[in-house]
């Protein structure tokens, strides 16, 4: 897509700091890091959400071996990996995305509980229940 960012650092319109590349997959350092060595995995196919990924069995290997080349550069103590997904959770840029986020003991973040904490008006029970 033209007008997608992503699809444009794929095509080297607009340039990155590139991390890993393999075939399907790119990552590259996030303009805005939250956290020393902030990483995107991309894969180089549009799509909006997982869902909309056609091929996605590489994407695990890739995410994997950028955390790897993270892990041997800057020595981060953890990890926070996830993506957000469309509006309601926090998605900005509407091509598929994985966030990396290395972390260290102390750096005055939080883990993936502090994003929300809003379970609403039903029991554990009932929301088994509905599966
Ligand atoms: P989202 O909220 O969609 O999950 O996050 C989008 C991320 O993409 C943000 O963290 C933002 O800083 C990053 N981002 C947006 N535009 C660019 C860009 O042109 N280059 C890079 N490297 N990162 C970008
Ligand atoms: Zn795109």
């Amino acid at each position: 897509m033209t007008d997608c960012i992503f699809c444009r650092i794929i095509q080297r319109g607009i340039p990155c700091h590139k991390i890993y590349e393999d075939r399907e997959y790119l990552a590259f350092l996030d303009i805005h890091p939250h956290a020393q060595g902030h990483t995107v995995v991309i894969p180089k196919k549009h799509a909006e959400t997982l869902s909309e990924l056609k091929d996605r069995q590489g994407l695990g290997d890739a995410i994997q071996n950028t955390m790897a080349r993270i892990q041997d550069v800057l020595h981060p103590e953890g990890f926070n990996v996830g993506w957000n997904e469309q509006e309601a959770g926090g998605q900005a840029v509407p091509h598929l995305h994985v966030h990396i986020m290395p972390r260290w003991k102390n750096d005055g973040g939080g883990s993936m509980h502090s994003i929300i904490k809003n379970p609403g008006s039903m029991s554990v029970e009932e929301v088994a229940r509905l599966f």
